[in-house]
């Protein structure tokens, strides 16, 4: 069996090896030349832990290729998954110029009967709009060719995609015909080995149900920054309280930790874009608006809080450990530590940060704005504070004893509270969190 992914990010380079690594024979595309020569020279572009060995075991296999021709890898392809990037427009909206372009070269290009299947997140009714671009395109040629258009969005995440995408818990495929379901049966026919079933659909409730599932998630998150919220005024500890509801199994204890709101690639735009598409149909997501605003207030909540401890911040130094949006990848699209660390530089503070993967990454956003260090503890010589902003491993059980020595004071900001108030208080430390009571020496 032979496939094709366009777009060879995030998604697609993990779809495209994850596939490769059951016996297809797959091809990936982009546009970007540079990002597919360093894969050709086993140059992998992003991090997410056991990629590199997985693409390069797949090469040397010779079941895994990279192009930037997507007619040479339409070539006796069954299936062509489009995996671009959908990133919000200026109102919010998905932007759906790549998928739809994809598309419209798929028209170009096809010879033969083929699947098209949407990964990419994409608003309730894009396959409609995929189907009628490669119609069009196929018109504009006289071509007769018969085709079919599936959804199959995905839900990965980053940092833990290989796994995720292994052992999904579900596979959501929307399809409008017998022949493309049996094509995405088999296709995923190694996966449900494992026990995990295929949910197949109508295509619209594919397309809505990885918004809705991004949103619910989402709501979660800060449902639970706006209880930390209200825990710190009325004096109790979040902390507890989660572990208090998280034990009751119709809450479960997953996603309902607070901190300093929420980032990536996914939960802003889709949770814009969901929006979006109600606005559009006349109806309002309540519920999904105030989503929005809590987590837009929670990325301050930090900044609040080192403007009360420290009223004249111009010339302070802050250290900061963590950059990308979360542990165990360097993605720093929408991460809160680009809005901290903005603000704390626009009242004149220096920022000196570390993070073990993201920093490359980082400088695209930051540039020369803040300092970057070559270690956790290089960042920490003569910082006034510490911030925690993206809770690594590495960062949990810090030495104490060293941090007491390079730092000026010993106070510090902690977005994830992954520090125990009471350990920070035999160190002799001012300790700051979410939703719990702080510290003060
Ligand atoms: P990404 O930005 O990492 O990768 C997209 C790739 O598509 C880029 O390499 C880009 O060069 C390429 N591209 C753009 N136009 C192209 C074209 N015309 N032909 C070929 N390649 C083209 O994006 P991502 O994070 O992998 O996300 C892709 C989609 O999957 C998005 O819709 C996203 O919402 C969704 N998604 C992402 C995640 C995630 O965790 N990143 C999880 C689930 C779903």
């Amino acid at each position: 069996m032979k496939i094709s992914i366009v777009g060879t990010g995030y998604v697609g380079l993990v779809t495209g090896t994850c596939f490769a690594d059951t016996g297809i024979n797959v091809t990936c595309v982009d546009i970007d030349e540079k990002k597919i020569k360093n894969l050709e020279n086993g140059i992998i572009p992003i991090y997410e832990p056991g990629l590199d060995q997985m693409v390069l075991k797949n090469v040397e296999k010779e079941r895994l290729h990279f192009t930037t021709s997507l007619k040479e890898s339409m070539e006796h392809a069954e299936a062509i998954f489009i995996a671009v990037g959908t990133p919000p427009g200026e109102d919010g909206s998905a932007d759906l110029s790549h998928v739809l372009e994809v598309a419209r070269q798929i028209g170009r290009h096809m010879n033969h009967y083929v699947v098209v299947v949407t990964k990419s997140t994409v608003p309730i009714g894009t396959a409609k709009k995929v189907k009628a671009a490669i119609q069009d395109e196929l018109e504009k040629r006289g071509a007769e060719l018969e085709f079919d258009v599936a959804s199959n969005p995905e839900f990965l995440k980053e940092g833990n995609a290989i796994e995720d995408f292994l052992k999904p818990d579900r596979i959501v495929i929307g399809t409008e015909s017998e022949k493309a379901e049996k094509l995405m049966n088999r296709l995923y026919k190694p996966f449900v080995l494992n026990g995990h079933p295929i949910l197949f659909m109508d295509i619209p409730s594919a397309e809505m149900t990885k918004y809705a599932a991004n949103a619910m998630l989402a709501t979660k998150i800060s449902f639970m920054n706006d209880i930390a919220n209200l825990c710190e005024i009325v004096g109790a500890d979040v902390t507890n309280v989660r572990r208090g509801i998280g034990s009751d199994t119709r809450i479960g204890n997953k996603f309902i930790y607070a901190g300093a709101g929420y980032g990536g690639s996914c939960f802003p735009k889709d949770v814009k874009a969901i929006i979006k598409t109600a606005q559009l149909n006349n109806y309002n997501l309540r519920i999904l608006e105030a989503v929005e605003n809590v987590n837009d207030d929670q990325k301050k909540v930090l900044i609040k809080k080192i403007k009360q401890h420290f009223p004249d911040i111009k010339g302070k130094t802050f250290a900061m450990w963590g950059l990308s949006f979360k542990p165990h990848t360097d993605d720093m699209r929408e991460a809160p530590s680009v809005v901290i660390a903005n603000a704390l530089t626009e009242l004149g503070a220096k920022v000196k940060a570390y993070d073990p993967v993201a920093m490359e990454e980082a400088k695209h956003e930051l540039g020369d704005s803040i300092e970057y260090g070559k270690d956790q503890y290089d960042v920490l010589i003569e910082a006034d504070a510490l911030i925690l902003i993206t809770e690594w491993p590495e960062f949990r059980v810090p030495n104490y004893k060293v941090m007491d020595k390079l730092m000026n004071n010993k106070v510090v900001f902690d977005g994830r509270n992954i520090y125990e108030p009471e350990e920070m208080k035999e160190f002799g430390y001012t300790y700051y969190s979410i939703g719990r009571p702080s510290i003060k020496e």
